[in-house]
């Protein structure tokens, strides 16, 4: 084992797919300490600069004082409170479903709930660049497994008309995280409808930054529960905090809690966590120019990159890639940037395709001016020296 061990982190080191962690000193916030650096960050999912917000933080001191650190239970047996049931009342409202149900991490909302809704004997459809917790989920579930090319719908259809399966779900990203371009939505709905099959959607990405009111993908094409019967959603990006949600029918939500694995075998997130997420609701809804500031940095920052002549991708999301191909190159030019004191992390295979490894911009409402024309002047001086 010991020699596997070995072997292991030698062979991702010499493919320039090691993966590191770096040590941050104080809250999520544009300039960051990191290991001694004050470093201006692009990577963080803040996209609303919510995670740092006086009335999120308080809301969460709050609660804490009320109902302690640990909500000492899973929600089926006495770990469900006050706080927890007030967000899903106000996350059902937010996204216009009957009802929303709260997990502790996305991970275990896509992997529990896909497991809950299809089994063997059924298909389960899949976009091919879908977050690694869909993937997962489907893989895991024990239905046919299948995956079509990235939002290409006219192969989507021809999977779902060759089918004899029971249930047919079909999976995808809102926004999808690696790429940060939109999941044609108008398109998927009314064929999963006309194909009698189930659309389940995460929206990690897209709540908060997309929707006139940040209800996300949904409100983005308009989609009703009907259309999209299954919305899942997090918390750890947009919302600042910590958790997800699934949100739907009251049907679907009962079925969930008496068959969802991942919800009924784990500790309910703390309290406080709720209580700080029920805060940063109400500012996605009420502090509009968040967005607005998000909106206006991604355009700044999309039109200084195209001038530089870097490979953006189709996105108008806070997640902008720029291409790089090959995974020393990735990061290569992270670490010059670094220098620079900049922080863009490189994101290579196996989370990407192999020859599309890229710098993973992401852009947050808490960004100024300034700090985006830092990062272009940035991006300019190492293209300047490593060529792009
Ligand atoms: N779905 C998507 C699209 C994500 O990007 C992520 C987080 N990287 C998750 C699910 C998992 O969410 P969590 O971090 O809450 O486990």
């Amino acid at each position: 084992m010991q020699d596997w061990l070995r072997q292991q982190l030698a062979e991702r080191r010499a493919a320039d797919l090691y993966r590191q962690r770096r040590t941050l000193r104080g809250a999520q916030q544009p300039e960051v300490d990191v290991e001694g650096r004050q470093l201006l960050a692009f990577c963080s999912n803040d996209y609303l600069g919510l995670a740092n917000h006086p009335d999120v933080k308080s809301a969460f001191v709050r609660a804490a004082d009320t109902y302690g650190v640990g909500s000492g239970a899973s929600h089926l047996v006495c770990g469900h409170s006050h706080e927890h049931h007030a967000l899903e009342d106000e996350l059902a409202a937010f996204t216009g479903r009957d009802r929303a149900l709260l997990f502790s991490t996305g991970y275990m909302a896509n992997t529990g709930v896909i497991n809950a809704l299809v089994g063997k004997g059924d298909a389960v459809f899949e976009d091919k660049l879908n977050h690694a917790s869909l993937l997962d989920g489907g893989l895991s579930s024990g239905a046919k497994f299948q995956r079509f090319l990235h939002s290409d719908v006219a192969q989507l259809a021809r999977k779902l008309d060759a089918t004899a399966a029971a249930k047919k779900l079909v999976v995808v990203d809102g926004v999808f995280s690696m790429d940060g371009d939109l999941a044609p939505l108008d398109v998927i709905a009314p064929e999963c409808a006309n194909k009698r099959a189930w659309l389940m959607v995460d929206d990690a990405h897209g709540l908060g930054v997309l929707g006139k009111t940040g209800a996300g993908c949904a409100e983005h094409f308009a989609l009703d529960q009907q259309q999209l019967p299954v919305l899942m959603g997090t918390f750890g990006k947009a919302f600042g905090t910590f958790g997800a949600f699934v949100a739907g029918s009251d049907d679907l939500i009962e079925t969930l809690i008496q068959l969802t694995r991942t919800y009924i075998y784990t500790t309910a997130l703390p309290p406080a966590v709720a209580a700080a997420t029920r805060a940063s609701l109400k500012l996605i809804q009420t502090e509009t120019w968040r967005r607005e500031a998000l909106h206006a940095r991604i355009a700044q920052f999309r039109s200084g990159a195209r001038q530089l002549g870097l490979q953006l991708m189709d996105s108008d999301t806070a997640i902008q890639p720029i291409l790089l191909g090959d995974a020393g190159r990735a990061l290569a030019w992270s670490e010059k940037l670094a220098e620079l004191g900049l922080w863009v992390g490189a994101i290579r295979p196996p989370t990407v395709p192999a020859g599309s490894a890229r710098l993973r911009v992401t852009l947050s409402a808490a960004h100024t001016e300034i700090q985006v024309r830092q990062l272009l002047d940035g991006l300019a001086s190492v293209e300047r020296e490593l060529g792009s």
